[in-house]
């Protein structure tokens, strides 16, 4: 889907390695967390020790991967790489933790789903650099401490919420990721069209970007769909260029694609603008609820289509004027 962030094939990340920034100051937005990073990292330097653990927070395609390799890359340090699926027990964290190299910058993207049992491994690890490998099983079952390479865990989560507070606790700094506004995105884009060789005008930089959900990595798929049109068309990447390219692609004015218009029309005609609930909204669309909770729902509310109340999501007076219906209308479809 092109507007879903968490769905990437194979050339898109090498596409996406191609124009991931290298370093901070190229790290286009998010001047707060930059700024905190860069003291964290800095203070790190001058007293020779391996930086705090760190904990991106954000929906996906805002530049936690990218984070952590800059992370790796200002502190000359090796980086390794792993995730939360990948480790579903105990002794595939252990295996990760006593391979690394002193120094080294561990990033586990969606720690969130790591098994539990690992998690409590962890929890010594970040603090000690130790671990206690379990040998043998029953009453004869003893546990053998191994100390660590001092090591910055690096960890990207979608749903903070769902991290156990131990661990989050355990880490010295938490960014939260904002979405990019249109301006920080339109710099996106031109680093990128630059890197690419793509001649594109300001005009239609904006037009992509007001379309991209505030997500650097949809700004950069919906500029490769762009290039490809004004290839084809032969036309160049003008602004009509991309308002046909992204029509193609079914996404709208706002960035809409067509999860989005399903789950707003869900809401409004099915159930009358709400409230109703995450999980029966899923289901009605036919979804993951995991998908509508960390790609869709943050998208909606911040833009002001929808939001969220004790009882469930509403849709609010803007979301019913974006798609021409008011409230009664259409209660009996
Ligand atoms: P996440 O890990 O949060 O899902 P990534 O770090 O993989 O997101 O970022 C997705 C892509 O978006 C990267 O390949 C990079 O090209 C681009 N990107 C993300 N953040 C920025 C940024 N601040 N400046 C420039 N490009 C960015």
């Amino acid at each position: 889907d092109l507007v879903d962030p968490t769905a990437q094939s194979e050339a898109e990340i090498a596409f996406e390695g191609a124009l991931r920034p290298r370093s901070l100051a190229e790290f286009v937005g998010q001047r707060k967390v930059r700024g905190q990073l860069q003291l964290l990292l800095d203070a790190a330097a001058i007293q020779d020790r391996t930086p705090d653990h760190i904990l991106l927070a954000g929906p996906p395609g805002l530049g936690k991967t990218t984070l952590a390799m800059i992370v790796a890359q200002e502190t000359g340090r090796p980086l390794r790489m792993t995730s939360g699926p990948a480790i579903q027990h105990a002794g595939d964290l252990a295996a990760v933790l006593s391979a690394l190299v002193p120094g080294e910058v561990l990033f586990v993207d969606e720690i969130h789903r790591m098994a539990r049992t690992a998690e409590e491994m962890l929890y010594l690890a970040m603090e000690d650099f130790r671990i206690d490998i379990m040998v043998g099983k029953g009453a004869g079952a003893t546990s053998i401490p191994l100390d660590l390479s001092p090591f910055t865990l690096v960890g990207a989560t979608t749903r903070s919420g769902l991290l156990p507070n131990p661990l989050r606790d355990r880490f010295g700094f938490t960014a939260h990721l904002e979405f990019y506004e249109t301006e920080e995105l339109i710099e996106v884009l031109r680093r990128a069209a630059a890197l690419l060789g793509v001649p594109i005008g300001e005009e239609a930089l904006l037009e992509i970007a007001s379309r991209s959900r505030g997500t650097p990595r949809i700004a950069n798929r919906l500029l490769r769909r762009v290039r490809d049109f004004a290839l084809v068309d032969g036309g160049g990447a003008s602004v009509e260029a991309v308002r046909a390219a992204l029509d193609l692609y079914d996404v709208d004015e706002l960035g809409l694609d067509r999860l989005d218009r399903a789950v707003m029309t869900v809401l409004l005609k099915r159930f009358d603008g709400g409230p109703v609930g995450l999980n029966t909204l899923a289901v009605s669309v036919g979804e993951e609820a995991d998908t509508i909770e960390s790609v869709v729902e943050p998208f909606l509310v911040r833009i002001g289509l929808i939001s969220r109340t004790p009882r469930g999501r509403v849709a609010t007076r803007a979301g019913w004027a974006h798609f021409g219906l008011s409230r009664g209308q259409d209660a009996l479809f």
